[in-house]
């Protein structure tokens, strides 16, 4: 259990929303009380960009080629170089801007794509987001928080019956539900065995994720303790003017600085994977991309890591609420793509998250596009694994918003694996302390990518072999035969330990890893 008497606990909603946030814990990383989020410098930037209209396109491939051999983070005035080129005026320029975001791609991660599961423990909340269904005024929602019984209902559907071994769990921010209960959780899933319904053979959540609300320093070192992979917040919109229309200033979230400095906490307790992420469709994509550039070079300059991932969620529709339907800065597929080209050149060795948030369509498109971890067989329900036998039911008053995808995990695995792609169910990372700047190293030379190659092919082995389809395991079968020849080819004295660790996994072994 974990050891929570270092934190502050709260009873009520009323004592939890005056009192959580410690003003101190926002001031020491705003020195002279000057935001890192220069939304003046965002401003000009977008003037200049509306006055200008055309990219110089010898500048731009200036850009591109330092994007690529550098693997640093751009600065805002280069991303805002790169947004001048418009898809649709410029094709060419543009497919060169993919090209190059692509290969950036397969250097630093390679073929692979991770893949994970949401997982919703609790949907209480004492905010008042106006685009989300969880709200505390939605009294159209069904509230409902795990207990630890039925969490392990969840997880023996997400580890026994699909599979998974990442999950990112989820949750509402509430005094009932915050750091103890959160901690509590991680652990009951670290500490469940499930038989695979297929082979028998034990599988288990290896890492767990979390996006909850900020935390204080002292909190993140309890979930630091408990082993917490990335700890992801969203910024919603770094725009504070549309920030305080969309979070009412009585609640928790209203507080802007609070939550733009949740990462340096975070870093300060040691809690060094960190995850952004902005809610595109509240405000223009521009400020939001520019200002996720200004948020990665300030932890960089603090603490010379950047995110360890970057996250793109668009508004979906959601209970009790029309935001979602009538924000006048909805994107469209073709704007979320460029998106994505955008960030991955801006930030180049960081991870990129399509969540099942976004149609089929739109998460095939964008494969190529730099992204580098999806969701699948996701059920977003409080307790939608264990009671929908049906993966891709859902409800509308048990979510926070409706998903576009549904497609299952053996159904991605198959489209994956057939343009060459491979799933790696890969968690070795911070369990061998590769995290925060070890790991950030590793990623901008290529190393990484190839380190968690070998880690693919063997988690990729064990899932094919414990819970995919035969379809799906002749195909899969098939690009790990070419994966091995590549390691081979490329590793030839390391090979025959890979062999070893292979064979291994054959013969049912698990979770051997590099
Ligand atoms: N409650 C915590 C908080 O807001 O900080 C944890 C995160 S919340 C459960 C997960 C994320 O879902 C939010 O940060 C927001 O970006 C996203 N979200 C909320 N409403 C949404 C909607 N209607 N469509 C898509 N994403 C939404
Ligand atoms: Fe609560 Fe998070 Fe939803 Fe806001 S986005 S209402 S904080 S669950």
């Amino acid at each position: 259990m974990a050891d929570c008497s270092s934190i502050r606990k709260f009873t009520t909603a009323e004592d939890y929303r005056k009192n959580f946030i410690i003003q101190s814990e926002i001031d020491k990383y705003l020195p002279n009380g000057k935001h890192f989020i220069d939304e003046d410098e965002i401003v000009r930037l977008i003037a200049v960009m509306d006055s200008r209209k055309e990219p110089d396109a010898a500048r731009v491939r200036e850009i591109i080629a330092k994007s690529e051999s550098s693997c640093e983070t751009l600065l805002p005035s280069e991303t805002a170089e790169l947004m001048l080129v418009d898809p649709k005026k410029n094709p060419e320029l543009f497919e060169e801007m993919r090209a190059a975001a692509d290969r950036i791609k397969h250097k630093v991660y390679d073929n692979r794509i991770v893949v994970f599961a949401p997982l919703y423990m609790s949907n209480l909340c004492v905010n008042g987001c106006k685009y989300c269904g969880f709200r505390e005024a939605n009294s159209l929602q069904k509230r409902r928080v795990l207990t630890m019984d039925e969490l392990k209902e969840e997880l023996d559907v997400l580890a026994g019956r699909i599979g998974h071994k990442r999950l990112i769990a989820v949750y509402g921010e509430h005094q009932t539900t915050s750091t103890e209960y959160i901690a509590e959780t991680i652990e009951t899933c670290y500490n469940r065995q499930v038989p695979s319904v297929k082979s028998g053979r034990k599988n288990a959540i290896r890492r767990v994720n979390v996006n909850a609300a900020p935390l204080p320093v002292a909190d993140l070192k309890v979930l630091r303790s408990v082993g917490i992979g990335t700890f992801q917040v969203f910024q919603e919109t770094y725009n504070r003017k549309l920030y305080e229309q969309m979070h009412p200033a009585w609640s928790v979230k209203g507080n802007y600085d609070w939550r733009t400095t949740c990462f340096h906490r975070c870093m300060e307790a040691g809690v060094d994977d960190v995850g952004l992420g902005v809610l595109y469709g509240l405000c223009d994509w521009r400020y939001e991309l520019l200002a996720t550039v200004m948020h990665a070079r300030d932890l960089e300059r603090w603490f010379n890591i950047g995110p360890h991932t970057l996250s793109f969620p668009r508004l979906e529709p959601a209970s009790g609420t029309k935001v979602p339907e009538e924000s006048p800065w909805l994107i469209d597929d073709d704007t979320f793509a460029r998106i994505l080209v955008l960030a991955r050149l801006s930030v180049p060795y960081t991870g990129m998250i399509v969540t099942a948030r976004e149609s089929p369509a739109s998460r095939n498109r964008v494969l190529d596009h730099g992204m580098t971890q999806l969701d699948c067989s996701s059920n977003i329900a409080i307790k939608g694994y264990s009671d929908f036998e049906n993966e891709a039911h859902q409800e509308k008053e048990r979510q926070q918003f409706m998903l576009g995808d549904n497609r299952s995990i053996d159904e991605m695995v198959r489209y994956l694996a057939s343009r060459g792609t491979i799933t790696s169910f890969c968690t070795a990372g911070y369990r061998c302390g590769r995290t925060g700047g070890c790991i950030m190293d590793a990623l901008k030379t290529g190393r990484e990518g190839k380190f968690c190659k070998i880690n693919a092919v063997l988690t990729f082995r064990e899932w094919l072999d414990d819970f995919a389809s035969d379809e799906t395991r002749k195909i899969g079968d098939k690009l790990i035969e070419k994966e091995l020849a590549g390691i081979k080819e490329w590793l030839p004295k390391f090979y025959p330990t890979v062999m070893k660790q292979y064979e291994a996994t054959c013969r049912g072994e698990r979770d051997l890893f590099f």
